[in-house]
């Protein structure tokens, strides 16, 4: 049985009332300890009456709520008392010294979401709510208490959850009967998952705090025209040359395009990609895909006459939106390929470019979900890490898959990637994490 918790659930401080809260199976004898003439039927609702404190009588407005229909889905009840401190504090004492324990930070949410009433992601948005500075956060923060992410984990949770037992039971297939496997079956059903986790990724990404430039990080292998770019459309000096590896440090421009949230872009010019790199070299490799992980958007740059090479489809394979570039496109050989997909430029004449922006300003557009700000930068961390592990190991799985690996070893990669799902949602999470996301809570919530 859990133990009956009771805090002062209004802020702190002299106010015309005051709110303590009680939650647990002792509810009702706590309730009838400090409201003698309380109705001996209890109905749900609220009722005037006079709260006894020990030492004297206060007006109070009863509201009872009992479980499974409250917050907490045990029984709980409200005092509504007049807001002076002294009082609400004797009040306070007056519950604990008949048996309730006062309660920890967002231990009542806690409570709502350890018996199923609320998923992770909306307990934290009780949290982003108390914690809103201003109306951008607070509308961040019911969008959250509305389900938006955890009801979109949900459904892919399903998908990806029922792949994983037909992968299992491996056999269980009407086609099973002619004794092959369907794998064209399954990689439909994958790849429905992969396109959900990218959506759901990509409305994560989008809830970027208020007021932040979207980040946007050109990447390509050397050569490519990669600063030659990034000259053009930031305006910035970066040194340019014939020899591979010139840029080492990663360079910013503001690029400004009309139409995107802040006004532009904050543009940033990467190493080229190379494998084995040492010393300074890979410093800067390392740093350029701490760069490429934050980003919003990949300006994948190809040299149109050579077109994409092994790391660049790799990138294209990643979790992050990107857009393909042909640069080079002015020379004779180029020959970029027909197809929607990419946009031809050419640095050094700068065509193409507007197109580009267009490109840049379509993918970061957003139907947008309110932003999250401040706790929403640890939610957002917290999402799109989770997010991000569930997409790599489904994304191995599509490759295994395609090389027609045994069925159990796919089932172990789509488990792995429902257990992201799952610490998302918090069924599985550990302890500790629990206690970090609601030690952030002020008493009483
Ligand atoms: P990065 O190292 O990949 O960033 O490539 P750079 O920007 O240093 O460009 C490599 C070389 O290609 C330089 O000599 C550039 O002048 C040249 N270059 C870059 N973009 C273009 C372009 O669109 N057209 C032509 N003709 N040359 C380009």
């Amino acid at each position: 049985m859990n133990a009956t918790i009771a805090a002062l659930s209004s802020p702190e401080g002299p106010a015309r009332r005051g709110v303590l809260r009680v939650s647990g199976d002792e509810a009702e004898a706590l309730l009838r300890g400090v409201v003698p003439d309380a109705p001996t039927a209890l109905r749900r609702g609220a009722f005037s009456a006079r709260f006894h404190d020990g030492r004297g009588e206060q007006p109070v407005l009863v509201l009872w709520m009992p479980g499974p229909g409250s917050y907490t889905r045990e029984d709980v009840v409200e005092f509504h008392l007049p807001g002076a401190p002294v009082l609400l504090q004797r009040a306070l004492e007056r519950l604990l010294a008949l048996g309730a324990r006062p309660a920890g930070p967002g231990e009542f949410t806690r409570r709502a979401f350890l018996h199923g009433r609320i998923d992770l992601s909306r307990a934290e948005g009780v949290l982003a709510l108390v914690e809103a500075a201003d109306d951008a956060e607070r509308r961040a923060a019911l969008g959250l208490l509305g389900g938006g992410l955890g009801e979109r984990v949900a459904a892919l949770r399903e998908g990806l959850a029922e792949l994983c037992s037909l992968c299992e039971a491996g056999l269980d297939f009407e086609e099973a009967d002619t004794g092959s496997v369907p794998f064209d079956a399954l990689e439909k059903r994958l790849e429905a998952c992969l396109h959900q986790l990218r959506e759901a990724l990509a409305f994560e990404v989008r809830r970027q705090p208020p007021g932040t430039l979207a980040r946007v990080v050109l990447v390509g292998e050397p050569n490519a025209g990669k600063s030659t770019l990034f000259n053009a459309l930031g305006g910035e000096r970066a040194l340019t040359s014939d020899h591979a590896g010139t840029t080492r440090d990663l360079l910013y421009a503001l690029w400004e395009i009309e139409g995107v949230r802040g006004g532009g872009v904050r543009l940033c010019d990467t190493p080229g990609l190379v494998v084995g790199a040492e010393g300074v070299d890979r410093r800067a490799q390392e740093n350029a895909r701490r760069e490429l992980e934050s980003a919003e958007l990949h300006l994948l740059v190809v040299d149109a006459r050579r077109g994409v090479g092994e790391q660049a489809r790799a990138l294209l394979e990643g979790t992050t939106p990107s857009q393909l570039v042909w640069n080079q496109c002015d020379r004779p050989d180029a020959h970029p390929p027909p197809g929607p997909e990419w946009c031809a430029t050419s640095a050094v004449e700068g065509s193409g470019l507007a197109e580009l922006a267009g490109r840049v300003r379509r993918a970061l557009d957003t139907p947008a979900p309110a932003p999250v700000g401040g706790v929403g930068g640890f939610l957002f961390a917290r999402h799109r890490a989770a997010l991000e592990r569930a997409y790599r190991e489904l994304a191995r799985a599509r490759a295994g898959l395609s090389r027609r690996l045994p069925l159990d070893l796919l089932a172990q990669g789509l488990r792995e990637g429902l257990q992201a799902l799952d610490d998302l949602e918090g069924r599985t999470t550990a302890e500790d994490l629990l206690d970090r996301i609601f030690a952030r809570f002020c008493l009483g919530k």
